[in-house]
C-alpha cells in the first residue's frame, strides 16, 4: 500500500533520479525545445522535497498535493503546471486515508492524466509526457485488476512509460514548444516522456 512515509519516497526518489538524468533531459529538450527541461524538472522536484520537510505532510494525498504545488509555484515552463496540477488531482484523488491500495492509487494516476489531458489538450500520439502517462496508467489499472500489489504494478506501469517514451521517437510534435519545430521534431524522443518514465520509474524502485 502506498503510505505516507512511502509516497514521500517515491518524490524524493523521482527527484534524486531527475537530478542525476538532467543533463539527458536537457540535451532532449535541446532537440527539440528551448534546452531547459532538465533544470525545469529538477527545480520544481527539489521543491517539492524541500516543502515536506518544512511542513511534514500527513496522508499520501498531502504528499502528492503538496507536490504538486511545489511543481506549479517552481518549475518554469509547460511541464510545471502540467505535472503540477496531475499531482494536485491525484493527491486529491487519494482523499485523506492514511494508506492508500493499488486500486486507489490507479485512481489518483488515472486523475493525474486526466488533470493533464484536460489542461495541455494533448492527446496520445501528439508527442508529450501524454505518450508516456497514458499506457502507463492503463498498464498499473490492468496490473491491479490481475491482482499484482503496488511494486509490480508499478514496474507494469514503468515499463509500459519506457515503450511509450520510445514510440515518441517517430512522431511529430503537435503540443508545446516542439510543435514549432515541425517535421523537426521527428527523430527525438519527446522530453517529457523522458521525464515520466523516470518518475514512473522512481515508484516501481521505493515499492519494489
Ligand atoms: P517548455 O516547453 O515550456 O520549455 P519544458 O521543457 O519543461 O517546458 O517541458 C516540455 C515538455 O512538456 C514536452 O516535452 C512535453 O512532454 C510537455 N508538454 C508541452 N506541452 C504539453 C501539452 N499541451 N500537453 C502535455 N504535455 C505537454
Ligand atoms: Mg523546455
Ligand atoms: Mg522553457
Amino acid at each position: 500500500n502506498l503510505d505516507t512515509r512511502t509516497a514521500v519516497a517515491w518524490i524524493t526518489r523521482a527527484a534524486d533520479d531527475v537530478r542525476a538524468d538532467e543533463a539527458r533531459l536537457t540535451s532532449l529538450d535541446a532537440a527539440v525545445g528551448d534546452g531547459d527541461h532538465g533544470a525545469n524538472m529538477t527545480r520544481g522536484l527539489a521543491a517539492a522535497t524541500a516543502s515536506f520537510a518544512e511542513k511534514p505532510p500527513a496522508t499520501p494525498g498531502a504528499v502528492l498535493v503538496a507536490a504538486g504545488r511545489s511543481l506549479v509555484a517552481k518549475t518554469g515552463g509547460a511541464s510545471g503546471p502540467l505535472y503540477g496540477t496531475g499531482l494536485r488531482k491525484a493527491g486529491k484523488a487519494l482523499g485523506e486515508a492514511e494508506q492508500a491500495e493499488p486500486a486507489a492509487v490507479a485512481e489518483a494516476l488515472q486523475a493525474m492524466l486526466d488533470g493533464i489531458r484536460e489542461l495541455g489538450e494533448a492527446a496520445e500520439g501528439d508527442k508529450t509526457m501524454i505518450d508516456a502517462l497514458a499506457p502507463a496508467v492503463a498498464a498499473f489499472r490492468d496490473a491491479v485488476d490481475d491482482g499484482a500489489d503496488l511494486g509490480a504494478a508499478a514496474r507494469a506501469a514503468a515499463d509500459a512509460a519506457e515503450e511509450g517514451l520510445a514510440a515518441t521517437v517517430p512522431l511529430q510534435a503537435r503540443k508545446g514548444r516542439a510543435s514549432y519545430l515541425g517535421a523537426r521534431s521527428v527523430g527525438h524522443e519527446d522530453p517529457g516522456a523522458a521525464s515520466t518514465t523516470l518518475v514512473l520509474r522512481a515508484l516501481a524502485e521505493v515499492t519494489t
